[in-house]
């Protein structure tokens, strides 16, 4: 049985004064739900989350890498560096990074990969365009973007990888994917983890992105591929972020 995930990414958004009152919400109104929990935060307050969250049920994790370990990328956060302030997650490719930073496929593998090589968890994320989608491309540009990862990685590697669904047109659009839209695209995902590991598909985390709330969250999550989710604007208000982890 797969423990159902709820990350909140608060992209770029936050300062100290609004996360304190956010994370303290988020820790006021968390009881046993029965799923875990994370926060992904702008990198500059890693360190706020690490004083705040510390020892609590609530891990923290960073949006984004460097696949370089250290040395001349100015501007660049090494895995090293998320690891010193306590991250559990790191997420990787990102459809903005993807879009905006123009990561490809295997740039985004070799971050899954830093992140793994220094004990984070990468959360992949996939996803299709609109476009895509209306031209009957999703399973294979899903597909493209899942394989590039599996690529990379030894056996022993899957296992700690979590895979987030996030359809780019339902992101910030207020237009969620129907339970059945992302079920399937969920299914595609395990099924072709499982051609290459059985054991690991089984027990590998897919979450759902794309304008997920409290009143959507549970349906999407009674899913049986739906194993929790990557929640953007919802996150940043303590009660709907709670509120999508009770849907759990
Ligand atoms: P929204 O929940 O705001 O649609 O964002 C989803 C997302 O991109 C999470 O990574």
């Amino acid at each position: 049985m797969r423990r159902k995930l709820v990350i909140g990414n608060w992209k770029m958004n936050g300062n100290r004064a609004a996360n304190s009152t956010l994370l303290s919400g988020i820790l006021a109104g968390l009881n046993d739900f029965g799923a875990d929990c994370a926060v992904c935060v702008p990198a500059p307050y890693l360190a706020q989350c690490e004083t705040q969250l510390q020892g609590s049920a609530v891990a923290w994790g960073a949006q984004d890498l460097s696949v370089h370990a250290s040395g001349a990328y100015t501007g660049e956060v090494a895995a090293a560096m998320l690891v010193d302030f306590g991250c559990r997650y790191v997420l990787c490719g990102h459809s903005e990074r993807r879009a905006y930073h123009h990561e490809s496929n295997e740039l985004v593998a070799q971050k899954a990969r830093a992140a793994l090589a220094a004990g984070l968890t990468p959360v992949v994320c996939v996803g299709e365009t609109l476009e895509q989608r209306e031209a009957g491309q999703t399973a294979a540009v899903i597909g493209a973007q899942l394989q590039a990862v599996l690529d990379v990685l030894e056996n022993s590697e899957l296992i700690k990888i979590v895979v987030a669904y996030e359809p780019v047109w339902a992101i910030g659009t207020g237009k969620t994917a129907t339970p059945q839209i992302a079920q399937e695209a969920h299914a595609l995902l395990r099924a072709q983890l499982a051609a290459r590991d059985a054991v690991a598909a089984a027990s590998m985390q897919i979450l759902y992105g794309g304008s997920m709330k409290p009143e959507n969250a549970k349906e999407l999550m009674a899913q049986p591929d739906i194993d929790g989710g990557l929640i953007g604007g919802a996150a940043l208000k303590a009660a709907d972020f709670l509120g999508i982890i009770q849907a759990v």
